[in-house]
């Protein structure tokens, strides 16, 4: 899985760090450290794909894109910008 930040558009609300600590972290009161090619294997895949999923959906500004290995993007409702 591949992600990618708008950092530009980040608000630094934390919504993401609060759901899926495992990939994001604040750093700092507004600036958000993240891993953008989280490794899920095994067991813990489909738990690191739900948290991150709830946090590309929480953002409030969207500024999250997701794009899991088999291809399937999304970037939460509504996707264009
Ligand atoms: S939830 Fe969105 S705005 Fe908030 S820190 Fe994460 S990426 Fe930035």
């Amino acid at each position: 899985m591949r992600l990618v930040v708008d950092l530009n558009r980040c608000q630094g609300y934390a919504q993401c760090a609060f759901l899926a600590p495992e990939v994001f972290a604040m750093h700092g009161d507004e600036a958000l450290l993240y891993d953008p090619n989280p490794v899920a294997d095994g067991e813990a895949d489909g738990e690191l794909r739900g948290n991150v999923t709830r946090a590309v959906a929480a953002c409030p500004v969207r500024a999250i894109l997701l794009e899991l290995a088999d291809g399937h993007a999304g970037d939460g409702p509504g996707g264009a910008s």
